[in-house]
């Protein structure tokens, strides 16, 4: 399959290549390869990284020793962030002011309502925390119950007295990359043969999950990580880039005389 020429990589391939190729003869078949649609949450739905932010401001100041020991890759994200949340001290009141305070995508509100009305299949992964990224995007228009483990995947975090108490549901066997939450391993679990996996990130614990993906779309340290290792991938500044590159696929993977009507325009017959 080629994808809409906003989808095709730039310069760096002419196409990409779709693991799960579809057959021409069955439009049916085509109608189901929807994107499943994987996301990193910290500096990708966010502006900046909030467990970055909540350590600088509510931490010990030796949290930046366990970070050096992250950084020369002696110890893994898992055991990097349980050290250095314990080193939090903050009411709840205080940790929820600094969360409410972060920037998020300007355009990612509409993206999620796009994802609603084509009722495209989207999980969250990260190796932040569920507390955080349920009232970040609660904040971003994304209404219901964000189970941990169901659209999202993340480390947990829940605060008592004014002690930050940290889980990790999501890497009950250790992986070979140490993850906090094991990005790879719960694509490869999830997107099973279904349409094309797609990938969005910013940063370099994104690189394991790129290899799981059919469309990647990057940013910063993940969009040099991609460009140096010869990674096909979309450059983006916002989600509103997004939106545009994932409604010609979506359209793309429709019958002929239904495209560029709104799922909502379908369902009204
Ligand atoms: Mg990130
Ligand atoms: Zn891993």
């Amino acid at each position: 399959m080629r994808y809409p020429a906003r989808l095709r990589g730039r310069g760096e391939r002419t196409s990409i290549s779709v693991k799960g190729t579809l057959s021409k003869s069955s439009e049916k078949k085509q109608t189901s390869q929807r994107p499943a649609i994987f996301c990193d949450f910290d500096g990708t739905i966010t502006r900046v990284d909030v467990t970055d932010e909540i350590l600088a401001q509510l931490a010990h100041p030796s949290w930046r020793e366990v970070e050096q020991e992250w950084t020369c890759g002696a110890i893994g994200s898992r055991e990097c962030l349980a050290r250095q949340m314990a080193l939090v001290e903050a009411s709840a009141k205080e940790l929820n002011a600094l969360i409410d305070a972060v920037a998020i995508d300007p355009d990612f509100a509409s993206f999620w309502r796009f994802i609603e009305e084509c009722k495209l299949p989207f999980y969250v992964l990260s190796d932040s925390f569920d507390y955080i990224i349920r009232r970040v995007l609660k904040r971003a228009g994304v209404n219901g119950v964000l189970r941990n483990g169901t659209h999202m995947f993340a480390s947990a975090l829940r605060v008592e007295g004014r002690r930050l108490v940290t889980a990790f549901p999501h890497c009950a066997a250790p992986c070979e990359h140490g993850c906090a939450t094991c990005k790879p391993r719960i694509m490869r679990r999830l997107s099973g043969g279904r349409g094309p996996v797609v990938f969005i990130g910013d940063g370099l614990s994104d690189r394991f999950a790129v290899g799981e993906a059919d469309v990647v779309f990057a940013k910063r340290q993940l969009l040099a990580y991609c460009r140096e290792n010869g990674i096909a991938c979309h450059q983006f500044a916002t989600f509103a880039e997004i939106e545009t590159a994932l409604r010609d696929l979506v359209d793309a993977g429709r019958p002929r005389r239904q495209r560029g009507r709104s799922p909502k325009a379908k369902s009204g017959r």
